[in-house]
């Protein structure tokens, strides 16, 4: 560390989830490297959704701020038809089938958000315009960019309830869009020479969640490890986590999964242990932390 904190450096505090406005934070990378810095941690990763976009302005606010940075992402796939969030942690953010893969996500997110934006126009005030001036430039468009807009139009008070009405997955309004199979992602990140580790793998308050024998077939396709430390996760799905890890032989990571103002994640609020992240640096070929 470069420039240590009183009292709270040193002492191995790694957050391995974190968004900025490359995606659906609202925060700037540098913002969020800011933010870890102020948090006390020592390491932070930035794992936009389905885009590497923010990863050359957090190295550099990383190396002002003496905070090590964990270039990552999060990308969004499917097993057994249910949605899945793969982080992949130093992936080559060259590696063209990754990058196919990303573009196609973000191509399609980009059709499902005005589709999205079609139907709620029938029954609210909204456009195109509206959620596009939510979004900064080449940033994955998501679900939290149309609650934005609602939001500033005045149809809900924040995002969370935009969610929990308009933007909810059960709602007339709601459109999916494509995402890979979870197996062939962990494949290709792998291939990239990242570490895929399934995040929030049991939150069942964000809906379906896998079964123990669909995380082993992707532990045998190359899975590296479980968050089990995680907001979303009840006391009892973090143990369980913790122990179908075990049992598979992989890593336990825990995150904030910080999307700056838009969630109330704070950053930092669960930590991953310094082993775990050493594991993952030794198993990683495809770029490498950022140390100040
Ligand atoms: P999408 O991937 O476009 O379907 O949007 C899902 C994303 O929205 C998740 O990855 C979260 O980052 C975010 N999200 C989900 N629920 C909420 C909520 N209640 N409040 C704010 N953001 C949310
Ligand atoms: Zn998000
Ligand atoms: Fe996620
Ligand atoms: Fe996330």
């Amino acid at each position: 560390m470069t420039s240590p904190r009183a009292g709270s450096r040193g002492t191995g505090r790694i957050d391995l989830h974190t968004h900025s406005n490359a995606s659906d934070g609202t925060g700037s990378p540098a913002e969020v490297v800011a933010a870890a810095a102020a948090a006390g941690l020592d390491v932070v990763a930035l794992t936009d959704h389905d885009t590497t976009a923010g990863w050359d302005e957090a190295a550099e606010a990383a190396r002002r701020h003496g905070v090590v940075l964990v270039p990552g992402v999060e990308i969004s796939c499917r097993a057994d038809g249910i949605t899945v969030h793969l982080l992949a942690y130093l992936p080559d953010p060259a590696h063209p089938g990754l990058l196919a893969e990303f573009d196609r996500i973000r191509g399609d997110r980009q059709r499902r958000a005005r589709l999205m934006v079609e139907r709620i126009s029938a029954d609210y005030e909204l456009t195109w315009d509206d959620v596009a001036a939510q979004v900064a430039g080449g940033a994955t468009v998501g679900r939290p960019h149309l609650a934005d807009a609602l939001v500033a139009r005045g149809h809900a008070v924040d995002r969370d309830e935009a969610f929990r009405g308009i933007l909810a997955s059960g709602s007339p309004y709601y459109v999916g869009h494509y995402s890979a199979d979870a197996r062939d992602v962990v494949r290709l990140v792998r291939d990239a020479g990242g570490v895929p580790v399934m995040a929030h793998p049991f939150a069942s308050r964000r809906g379906r969640v896998i079964a123990d024998d669909c995380v082993a077939a992707l532990a045998r396709a190359g899975l590296a490890g479980l968050e089990a430390d995680h907001r979303d996760h009840l006391p009892h799905q973090r143990d369980h986590a913790r122990a179908l890890a075990a049992d598979l032989g992989l890593v336990v990571t825990g995150s904030s999964d910080y999307h700056g103002g838009g969630k109330p994640n704070a950053i930092g609020e669960n930590l991953t242990a310094p082993d775990v992240l050493a594991s993952i640096e030794r198993a990683a070929t495809g770029t490498g932390v950022i140390r100040p």
